[in-house]
């Protein structure tokens, strides 16, 4: 089996700060991996580094067979295959929801626009949202507005989901919607990376959590490995802060 993630020694610094600090991590295909961990280690720093929103330092990155480190690899191409879902979905205020599903794979002209429309309506579906395609992002709610950046997303067809805390800028009451959508897509099989606060959902859904600190991994296991038995104590402090 071939990992669909390959990350190694990866470093990333700003300046003179380095944020990451020599990361290794393999994701396998349809596998579930959460991150967690403080604010300020690098989580995000490394979830923009896996798309190349962000240039590694040093350090090996191959996705999907693709080597990103590569001058000669086509970004765009492996940027088509790994969706990314951010905290603030920044959805297009004057398009539909609809609209704002089938801009990027008509604009790249991946689908007609039939097949846009018909593919758009059916990822609403999937999210809960079918009755909101012709309204504007205006008249939704958080939840919903980032369950459209999840069909977004996913209209790309992508092979690979980043997640970057995305329940964070939610009320309460909308978290579990999101999190309902992201478990179905992992029962469905799709690679994921969420990097997240919501320990149930990491408890439930992960093969496998990473623990972040200090731009480093400093642990990783299953969920019942690393909340019922963290072996790091900087990986117990944070879990007792927390839980
Ligand atoms: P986390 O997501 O775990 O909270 P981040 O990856 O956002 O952590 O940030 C890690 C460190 O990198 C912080 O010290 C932050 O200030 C720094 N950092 C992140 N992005 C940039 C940037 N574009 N320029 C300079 N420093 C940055
Ligand atoms: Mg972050």
């Amino acid at each position: 089996m071939t990992a669909k993630v390959i990350v190694k020694d990866l470093h990333k610094s700003y300046g003179d700060n380095e944020v990451l600090k020599g990361i290794d991590l393999e994701v396998q295909e349809n596998e579930v991996v959460v991150m967690i961990g403080p604010s300020g280690s690098g989580k995000s720093t490394f979830l923009r580094t896996l798309n190349k929103l962000e240039e590694p330092t040093s350090g090996q990155l191959i996705i999907n067979g693709w080597d990103l480190v590569d001058p000669k690899t086509n970004l765009n191409k492996t940027r088509e295959n790994i969706g990314m879902v951010f905290q603030h979905f920044n959805l297009f205020p004057h398009l539909t929801v609809l609209e704002n599903v089938t801009l990027a794979p008509m604009e790249l002209g991946k689908m007609t626009k039939e097949e846009a429309h018909k593919e758009g309506l059916a990822l609403l579906e999937q999210v809960g949202l079918s009755e909101k395609a012709d309204a504007k992002p205006g008249q939704l709610s958080g939840g919903q507005k980032q369950r459209v950046a999840i069909a977004r997303a996913l209209a790309m067809k992508p092979s690979i989901m980043l997640f970057d805390e995305p329940t964070s800028a939610l009320d309460p009451e909308m978290v579990g919607d999101v999190l309902g959508v992201m478990k179905k897509l992992a029962e469905d099989g799709m690679t994921m990376i969420v990097v997240t606060h919501e320990m149930g959902f990491a408890k439930q859904v992960a093969d496998r959590v990473v623990f972040f600190a200090d731009g480093y991994i400093r642990e990783e296991g299953t969920p019942e490995e690393i909340f019922d038995n963290p072996q790091d104590p900087r990986t117990q402090d944070f879990l007792n802060k927390v839980l």
